[in-house]
């Protein structure tokens, strides 16, 4: 028997009692209602956290904290974790997360719509240097697998090619990725088949991994779309998963009663398929992606500048910008298109094309429209925000059992620009209007699918629900007031009614105030090879 010495020993409980502070836990939240993540009903329930990890979950906690929170009246849940986040750039800009961390989320995904750095091992490590406030995952993306690979090229693959891009999922997983993301609308993504997306889902599945699609189409063919989502997870062998579910325009609504039951008929046959969403009306992208053809977009910029600068070949991108405008995000109405981000020309931002017409002396016709947002697009472009969606299929989307809480937003500059509302309220917004005003989910059912679902989802065995020896990822909220302020004319406003985050057992958010900790760590997928830094 080695026999440590006394020294060691002494030094150990030095440590120790450093470590504590002499104090039984590091944070005691008493009182508090506790919705623990599970679905299950909340009950009454003190919680402790040492370090970062939750030590204790019990009616009555004995004993001392270095930091005690009383929660009375006020829920305590799991940190929120959101599918869907554009944080690439955001997250070093602002680290602190703000617009996130006061909806009490704790954990975003990076890396949607098949778009994430690469390679990701290099960017996951600068992300693990800067400590962000909050948790990061990341998926690896199609379209910049291809994009390394084939440029921007409108074909399918040679057998070689297809190779190099199985090889860089592969490294990607190997780096930590979760899984596999595709952006089947956007280009290059869209000139991909769907063999090609199934052979590389098939290596992120082989690692552990999922797919998660931003699906080819969410119009009038959507349910295409759903299917080929679908037969990427079946014959990719591996969980595949339709992120921001939704229906644009008026000839798609409606069609989420087919959609779900799809993806029902799928499960029932044994098909691990899930869904997430945001609890708005409007979606928001860059206004060449909604309204240009891919085709169009092929190729290096030159060329995409010699065909529109052609005759024949613009009149034909015009005609299917104004039938997007029509039928699809701008829903027949150029003043359901406000631009959100304008770099060439910020007072733009906020207006929609109806409004910029008007200001230019012409009428906001479908044509007229059409012309100014090719003329924008080629000014060097802007994202805009797309009223085309219908609130009975949000509603129905998000009662079904399928579906969890995702933003698709961004960690927005403060006060800058006119973007969508969702990057500061999705997930209060749900918690407000949908739990508390409308009914429609109890406010168990809705926590479930902002923790533990997406936790489930991902991998994650060690969050998403509150209970011993789960990481200290904490949000304390009062379900009376918490609520969305973000709007779309207002969208620079943050969440309210969340009064306490904590990430790995580190306040984040205490009252109104930010801590200015950041403890946030990258979490790292199923087939991560190496070793992490801390
Ligand atoms: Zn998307």
């Amino acid at each position: 028997m080695i026999r440590p010495s006394l020294a060691v020993l002494v030094a150990g409980a030095l440590a120790f009692a450093e470590a504590v502070g002499a104090a039984d836990y590091d944070l005691l939240i008493r009182n508090g209602r506790l919705v623990d993540g599970t679905g299950a009903p909340w009950r009454r329930a003190d919680v402790a956290v040492r370090g970062d990890t939750i030590v204790a979950v019990s009616a009555r906690l004995e004993g001392s904290a270095r930091h005690i929170v009383d929660a009375r009246g006020r829920v305590l849940a799991p940190g929120f974790i959101d599918l869907h986040v554009h944080a690439r750039e955001g997250i070093f800009q602002r680290p602190g997360a703000e617009n996130y961390v006061r909806q009490g989320v704790t954990t975003l995904v990076e890396g949607p719509d098949g778009s994430s750095a690469l390679p990701l091992g290099a960017f996951l490590v600068k992300l693990e240097a800067l400590r962000p406030c909050v948790n990061v995952a990341s998926l690896v993306g199609h379209g910049t697998v291809r994009e390394a690979v084939l440029g921007r090229a409108n074909r399918a693959p040679t057998v070689d090619e297809l190779a190099r891009m199985q090889q860089l999922v592969r490294q990607a997983m190997r780096e930590g990725a979760f899984g596999l993301s595709t952006g089947l609308f956007y280009v290059p993504g869209s000139f991909a088949p769907t063999e090609e997306v199934i052979a590389l889902a098939r290596v992120a599945g082989e690692l552990g991994g999922i797919h998660a699609s931003h699906m080819r189409d969410e119009a009038a063919r959507v349910l295409e779309s759903v299917k080929e989502t679908i037969a990427i997870g079946e014959e990719g062998h591996l969980p595949t998963h339709i992120t921001h579910h939704k229906l644009i325009g008026r000839a798609a609504w409606g069609k989420s009663v087919d959609s779900l039951r799809l993806v029902q008929q799928a499960r029932e046959r044994g098909v691990d398929v899930t869904i997430d969403q945001y609890p708005y009306t409007a979606s928001s992208t860059t206004l060449q992606a909604a309204l240009l053809p891919a085709w169009a977009l092929e190729g290096a910029a030159e060329a995409r500048h010699r065909r529109l600068a052609d005759p024949a070949e613009r009149a034909r991108v015009l005609e299917v910008v104004k039938e997007k405008i029509r039928n699809e995000r701008g829903n027949g109405d150029p003043g359901n298109i406000a631009i959100a981000a304008c770099g060439f020309d910020r007072t733009l931002e906020g207006r929609t094309l109806a409004e910029i017409l008007e200001g230019r002396g012409l009428a906001p016709t479908v044509d007229n429209a059409a012309v100014l947002a090719l003329e924008i697009v080629e000014r060097g472009g802007a994202s805009a925000v797309f009223h085309a969606i219908s609130e009975e299929d949000v509603a129905r989307i998000l009662v079904s059992p399928f579906t969890m809480i995702a933003s698709d937003g961004e960690i927005p500059a403060f006060g800058q620009g006119m973007p969508h509302p969702r990057s500061y309220g999705t997930f209060v917004r749900v918690l407000a209007v949908y739990v508390r005003d409308k009914g429609l989910l109890t406010l168990e059912e809705a926590v479930r699918k902002m923790t533990s679902m997406p936790a489930a989802r991902l991998g994650l065995r060690d969050r998403g629900v509150v209970r011993p020896g789960m990481k200290a990822d904490l949000a304390v909220l009062d379900p009376d007031t918490v609520r969305d302020r973000a709007t779309f004319e207002k969208p620079h406003q943050y969440a309210e009614g969340v009064s306490l985050v904590v990430v790995n057992g580190e306040v984040v958010l205490d009252g109104e105030r930010m801590t200015g900790a950041r403890p946030g760590r990258v979490l790292l997928g199923p087939a991560f090879v190496g070793s992490r830094a801390r």
